[in-house]
């Protein structure tokens, strides 16, 4: 499929898992692809990697200048970058709140102003954030993290409203459990990993980890000129978690 081509397209949180996939699928389907991480060594041509940190304004501001001038432009935002926590209200310090929110809330903020002028300039101007399952699926001891993927889940419905009339499309995917180096850490972590693995699969109803080409297949759609009178909206990817 080549419906991405000719857009110029940026993916934070790109050099791993599902922003990886997400990159490597837009350059697939014809698109030139930037991505911007806190580790961009691995990122391999056709992509272009660029160091980015989402928690600050100036790193930010100048790798989105970069990836335009690289690019010629752009058209497509990928906003990827997150981290994960663990518990409930009672374990996570202040310190950890302002840390999660900081990278999945105002990371999103940030590159989104960066790059507004730019895509203002596109004629398929498309926003896709990355948000979770997490949003609204009231999961057990994900106080922080759930917190962090509502305030996407609304700033993602506030954005599209924001910038609809300006051409500029802004949805988000809303992933289950996906087979990512993340979750590979936490497998890793648990006394049982294959046990855990096992858990975490049973919980998806389609009874297995979502792929990292799963949830990128989707943002590749929401991004492309075929989803266009689409705005506003979040596509679970997560084995009918939300739906049963
Ligand atoms: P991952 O850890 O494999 O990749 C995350 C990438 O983000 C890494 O390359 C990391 O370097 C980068 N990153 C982290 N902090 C950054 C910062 N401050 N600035 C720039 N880059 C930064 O994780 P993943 O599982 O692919 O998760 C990607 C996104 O998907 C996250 O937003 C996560 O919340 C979301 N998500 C993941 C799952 C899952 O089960 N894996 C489920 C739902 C949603």
């Amino acid at each position: 499929m080549t419906e991405l081509q000719g857009l110029r397209a940026i993916v934070t949180g790109g050099a791993s898992g599902i922003g990886l996939a997400t990159a490597q699928l837009l350059a697939e389907r014809g698109a030139s692809v930037a991505v911007l991480d806190l580790d961009p060594a691995g990122v391999a041509a056709p992509l272009t990697g660029l160091r980015a940190d989402v928690c600050d304004d100036a790193s930010v501001r100048s790798a989105v200048q970069q990836a335009a001038e690289t690019l010629g432009g752009i058209d497509i935002l990928v906003n990827n970058a997150g981290i994960g926590a663990a518990g409930t209200v009672e374990d996570n310090p202040d310190e950890q709140w302002h840390r999660v929110l900081d990278v999945n809330v105002l990371g999103i903020v940030r590159t989104t102003r960066a790059a507004l002028p730019h895509l203002r300039a596109s004629e398929h101007a498309a926003i896709v954030n990355t948000c979770s399952i997490a949003a609204t699926a009231g999961l057990p001891q994900r106080a922080l993290y759930s917190a962090s993927k509502g305030a996407v889940l609304s700033l993602t419905l506030a954005m599209a409203a924001d910038h609809v009339r300006e051409g500029i499309r802004v949805n988000c995917v809303n992933p289950g459990t996906v087979d990512t180096p993340w979750v590979g850490r936490l497998l890793d972590a648990a006394d049982d990993p294959a046990a855990e693995r096992a858990a975490l699969s049973a919980r998806q109803p389609h009874g297995r980890l979502v792929s990292a080409e799963e949830v990128a297949a989707a943002v590749a759609y929401l991004a492309s000129p075929l989803a266009g009178s689409t705005t506003g909206t979040s596509l679970a990817v997560d084995g009918g978690m939300a739906g049963l």
